[in-house]
């Protein structure tokens, strides 16, 4: 098959949600209806896995585990499907952001009853920032939740875009008694259990007013209907180009732990979100059906032995095909890489990578050679835009036990802030040196593998700041000035960009006032 073919069949996302909104269980689901069975038996092993894991130390012993169950492939219909996992819970860190940076698309799962939770809101900010479509999937239909149309209008005003339903609930909890198919002008009766794996055998009735429907399901389907008529009044229309360019979802409702509603959504990954697009590098636009091979480092994570600091970079292929021992040329560095031990991932097919396209990931073992935003290519210089760091909302100050061992300290933070473990900031004005976090996690990891990798004891002492903004302005001086003001407060991250640090947004805002041609960004990206 041509590159272009290879292409145009890939489907490359990820699933965000709130903890306990159902990932877990709809992956798994959707694993098992694209006929991935062994894949999807692993997706909850993982999950009972790490909640049985309470320290970082037993986090460790399944990083092997986590490498593999990171990356999803399965075939489905003729299309190759990549699923990234977004790790939740007590992991969570930078890195679920920057797993979004590498997917084309993006389904959200909502537990009806809780509606937009927090942990959601902040990946979408991420998707909402590179414009990615989102695919969205109301879950827990079979609960007593909340009423559909408020949902609706929360995900509007979350998401800022418009919510387009794809399907519509009759009833909920007890009453549940299935979903309408808006488009198709249908209705999919409910049935609990987890036994179907198609909806080839579903009770449908045709007609959104066939008598059928009015007699079995009574208050619950005068609701729904009226409900229908009044979005068909007010919502916009379902646009393609609108839902591509990230401002429609189209919503359906189901209840993953019954398999409702499920096949519906793999069918809409498949058919409405997008193949591998072209990436922007500072040099040009790379189109993903290149002949030459391009990719870019995501993620990178500390493997199983921490004695031999041994990495996988996880690599999103923009461009081109890769070949198992191709050379490779990293832009940074200009050095050559051969990569021949590709990591396996989790895939139907057994057998070793041997190749992969624009949207695949692969992951390659280094020490250290690759870091976060490196582009791998044959040869051309290339950089690509739009790796984000967050602005950490944690900090803590950090020192050596014996001040023999600084170097070391040094040393260790340099590298596990350019793994992206850490954010490392040194304050203008001296002192400690400061790590700052989006997940509380990423202190515990960072000290232990000081510790394990660096021969490093490192103190974590609390810190007074709680926010960090980088800074800069159209005229150096203006910043210069505003740093020259704040001296107590600048600090330079790992690649010198000066950042704000403050103990509360009353600050930024006073700050925001009194300096109007600074800017502060929450966001700094990558190149
Ligand atoms: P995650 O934390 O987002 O990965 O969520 P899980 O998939 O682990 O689900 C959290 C809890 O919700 C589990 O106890 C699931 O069994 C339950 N759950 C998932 N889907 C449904 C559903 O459709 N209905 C009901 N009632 N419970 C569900």
């Amino acid at each position: 098959m041509s590159i272009s073919t290879e292409v145009a069949r890939r489907r490359t996302f990820a699933i965000i949600s709130h903890p306990d909104a159902g990932k877990t269980t709809l992956t798994e689901k959707l694993l098992l209806f694209a006929g991935a069975i062994q894949i999807a038996g692993s997706v909850k092993a993982r999950k009972a896995s790490r909640h049985a894991s309470s320290d970082w130390m037993e986090i460790e012993k399944q990083r092997g585990i986590s490498v593999a169950s990171s990356v999803m492939q399965v075939e489905y219909r003729d299309t190759v499907i990549n699923l990234l996992d977004t790790p939740g819970h007590q992991d969570f860190s930078e890195d679920t952001y920057r797993v979004l940076t590498a997917v084309d698309a993006a389904l959200m799962v909502i537990d009806a009853a809780n509606g937009v939770e927090p942990q959601t809101i902040r990946l979408l900010q991420v998707c909402r920032a590179r414009n990615t479509p989102i695919i969205t999937f109301v879950n827990k239909l079979d609960r007593e939740v909340r009423e559909p149309l408020d949902l609706l209008s929360e995900i509007e005003s979350h998401l800022g875009m418009d919510a387009v339903p794809f399907a519509w609930p009759v009833g909920m909890g007890k009453s549940f008694g299935g979903v309408f198919d808006i488009r198709r002008g249908r209705m999919r009766v409910f049935k609990a259990g987890s036994d179907r794996l198609s909806d080839q055998h579903d009770e449908i009735i045709e007609g959104l007013d066939n008598p059928e429907i009015a007699n079995r399901f009574g208050a619950a389907f005068t609701q729904a209907r009226g409900e229908i008529d009044l979005i068909e009044g007010a919502a916009p229309p379902f646009d393609e180009a609108e839902f591509l360019a990230g401002r429609q979802t189209p919503v359906f409702f189901g209840s993953a732990i019954n398999n409702f509603g499920v096949q519906e959504v793999l069918d809409a990954l498949v058919d409405m979100a997008p193949p591998p697009g072209p990436r922007h590098a500072l040099q040009r636009e790379v189109r993903p059906d290149e002949p030459k091979f391009s990719g870019v480092v995501f993620k990178v994570q500390a493997n199983m032995d921490p004695a031999h600091r041994d990495r996988v970079a996880f690599v999103r292929v923009c461009s081109g095909r890769f070949e198992r021992g191709m050379r490779l040329k990293v832009a940074r560095t200009g050095k050559e890489t051969r990569p021949n031990n590709v990591v396996s991932f989790l895939s139907q097919r057994r057998e070793l990578l041997e190749e992969a396209y624009a949207g695949d990931v692969i992951g390659i073992p280094n020490h250290g050679v690759l870091q976060l935003g490196d582009v791998l290519s044959e040869g051309e210089n290339l950089q690509f835009t739009g790796l984000p760091f967050f602005a950490p909302e944690l900090f803590q100050a950090v020192e050596v036990a014996d001040p023999l061992r600084t170097k070391q300290l040094r040393t260790g933070l340099t590298q596990l802030g350019e793994e992206g473990a850490i954010q490392v900031f040194r304050p203008v004005a001296g002192g400690s040196l400061l790590l700052g976090a989006v997940g509380q996690l990423q202190f515990e990891v960072v000290a232990h593998r000081l510790k394990t990798e660096y021969g490093v004891t490192a103190r974590m002492m609390p810190s007074r700041y709680s926010m960090a903004r980088w800074i800069t302005a159209d005229e150096p001086r203006d910043l210069k000035k505003f740093m020259d003001a704040n001296m107590q407060h600048i600090a330079y991250d790992v690649v010198e960009a000066p950042a704000f640090l403050i103990g509360s947004s009353a600050q930024l805002r006073v700050a925001q006032e009194l300096y109007p041609n600074v800017q502060f960004h929450a966001l700094r990206e990558h190149g």
